[in-house]
């Protein structure tokens, strides 16, 4: 974790050190105001977040009537800390429920870190002394099954597939299935992310959610964003929060970009907490989202 929250500062403090510049001007203008404004648009924090914290962090400094850096960046802090919010659930429910296994359904664009944070989020809960069942639904490329399956064996962990082009719905069935006659604790199924027009998602999505269903609940269904698509993942983020009920984000390749800010973005577009941040393409870089350190990160 130690490791994952450097290479986080490595890539977010860019953001944090060109407000804190912008802050320490001598003349806090307008000019000055505007220009940390868009710093934070530029970090992809999203138009109407940006201008409320230049406008709550405008009203603190005046009151604070000082401008020691240490006071500005405390106030800085609090005000990122805000728009992230704390008080979101952030824990991801992967404990089986007696004899039934949890159930965690990833979903997103294809491309977007899904069979890698599958594979990624298989070896917390192996690491944790725990069984782990991973479900190949995405059936529209043989290579997504592939790599799930050379995931599997990396992390220690059972793969369920089929041919490609068998009915997705189908693979998540039988992957439930297995996982609940071999009494693993959590199984985790990869989806396609095939943005071809949104009935047919929520038809896909839809019934794959549903035959799970039949046999055990859906515990959380998982939403990979990739954080270097900026606006435009946004927009195809929004596309599956409507087909599908979302309970948790990932924001990967978090370790590719200073735009750290979709954060808020996001769960002010989605309502929906950010819970895990993919910091690298290996079996580690995957960590749980902490507000705090996460804005340390970004402050440097
Ligand atoms: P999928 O099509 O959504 O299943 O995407 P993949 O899991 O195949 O990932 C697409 C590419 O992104 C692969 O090259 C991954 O190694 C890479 N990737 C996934 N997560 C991360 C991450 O957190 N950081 C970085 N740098 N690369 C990532």
């Amino acid at each position: 974790l130690v490791r994952l929250r450097a290479r986080l500062s490595r890539s977010q403090n860019a953001l944090g050190r060109s407000l804190l510049v912008l802050l320490s001007r001598d003349a806090l203008d307008d000019e000055a105001w505007e220009e940390i404004e868009d710093t934070l648009v530029t970090a992809d924090v999203g138009v109407a977040p940006s201008r409320q914290i230049v406008e709550d962090l405008r009203t603190k400094v005046k009151v604070l009537g000082s401008r020691d850096p240490a006071e500005v960046r405390a106030l800085l802090k609090d005000e990122l800390l805000g728009q992230i919010g704390k008080d979101w659930e952030r824990s991801l429910r992967t404990e089986p429920h007696g004899a039934q296994p949890a159930v965690v359904l990833v979903v997103g664009v294809n491309g977007t870190g899904k069979t890698t944070t599958c594979g990624k989020l298989a070896r917390v809960i192996v690491g944790d002394g725990r069984t782990v069942l991973l479900g190949a639904a995405d059936t529209f490329r043989a290579a997504a099954a592939d790599q799930l399956q050379t995931w599997g064996s990396r992390v220690g962990a059972e793969v369920v597939r089929r041919d490609e082009g068998t009915d997705p719905a189908s693979v998540a069935f039988e992957a439930v299935k297995q996982g609940i006659a071999a009494g693993v604790d959590t199984v985790i199924v990869d989806t396609a992310g095939r943005l071809h027009t949104k009935t047919g998602l929520m038809d896909e999505l839809g019934k794959v959610k549903r035959v799970i269903e039949k046999q055990a609940q859906v515990d959380e269904v998982i939403l990979v964003l990739d954080a270097t698509t900026g606006q435009n993942g946004l927009q195809q983020a929004r596309v599956f929060a409507e087909v599908v009920d979302v309970t948790g984000i990932a924001l990967t390749k978090l370790d590719g970009t200073a735009k750290g800010g979709i954060v808020i973005a996001v769960q002010r577009e989605l309502g929906v907490p950010v819970k895990l941040v993919g910091l690298g393409e290996g079996p580690d870089d995957l960590a749980p989202f902490e507000p705090e350190a996460f804005v340390e990160a970004i402050l440097g």
